[in-house]
Order: C-alpha cells, then structure tokens, then sequence
C-alpha cells in the first residue's frame, strides 16, 4: 500500500517551480482527500521555463523572505486556491505536505480553518532582526489549530 509518505512524494513531483518541488494533499474531516496540489505559478507560464524572477534568481534572497515578490503559489496555496475555485471547503481537514508551511501558508492554513498539519521535511524559521519575535507569531498560530502540526514519521 503507499503510504503517506510516498504518494507526498508523487505530487510534489508534479510542482512547476523552478526551486524545491512541493506537494501536499488535504485530506476531510472524514478522512477522504479532497485537495492535491504542488507549487509553481498559477496559469499557463510556467516558473522552470523563467517565468518567476524571484524563484530564478533566489541565491539573490533570503530564505523565507520577499515571498511577496514571487509569482509562484507554494503548494499550500495552490491547494487552497484550487479548493475556491471548486466551491471546496477546508473547514475541519488536515494538510499533508512534503515541506513544513512557511508563515504565509501558515496563515493561510489558519484562516481558511483547517484544523492541522502534517509535514516531512522541516521549514527553518528565517532570523528577522526587525521581528525578533517571529517564531513566537508562527507558533501562536499553530496553536488556532486543534491538532496541531507535526512531522510525519518516515517509518
Ligand atoms: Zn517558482
Ligand atoms: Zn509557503
């Protein structure tokens, strides 16, 4: 049977980014998958064919920041934008992904009430001296979810 794990895996494979390919699957209150998706821009322009001069250029960043300045929806926000478009409701599922949300999906994860997240592989909290307390500001938003988030065991 595949696991969790592997079929995370697959989807992420489908991301059009030209950086880390992401996936994830968004799974019901009662258990069945409602939403998969994988990161890379939205429409027709694809981010591997040049289309996203953040992500192309993204050795000229800092990891976790100017996320505003990349036209590349993370899975996360694929997945919930693909759930808008189809009239889907988050309310009460779980988000499995192969990266743990930044603090954009995050927020978004929060606000559009689904209640936890699972992830394999962990996403470093950048160090902002502007905001010393943003590790604070993302772990108080994990907690507006009962069941939290936590990584998935590989085993
Ligand atoms: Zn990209
Ligand atoms: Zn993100």
């Amino acid at each position: 049977m595949e696991t969790i794990v592997q079929k995370l895996e697959y989807i992420a494979k489908q991301g059009t980014c030209s950086k880390k390919k992401v996936g994830c699957l968004v799974v019901g209150p009662a258990g069945d998958e409602i939403v998969t998706a994988a990161n890379g821009r939205p429409g027709a322009s694809r981010c591997a064919d040049g289309h996203c001069y953040r992500c192309e250029a993204s050795q000229e960043f800092v990891h976790g920041r100017d996320h505003d300045l990349c036209s590349c929806l993370h899975a996360e926000q694929a997945a919930i934008t693909q759930a808008a478009r189809k009239g889907i409701r988050l309310e009460g599922a779980t988000l499995y992904s192969t990266y743990q949300p930044c603090l954009t999906c995050l927020k978004l994860i929060v606000g559009a009430g689904l209640v936890g997240v699972r992830f394999i592989e962990p996403w470093i909290i950048p160090t902002v001296v502007e905001v010393p307390n943003l590790a604070n500001d993302y772990h108080s938003l994990i907690e507006l979810m009962p069941a939290g988030m936590s990584p998935i065991n590989r085993d």
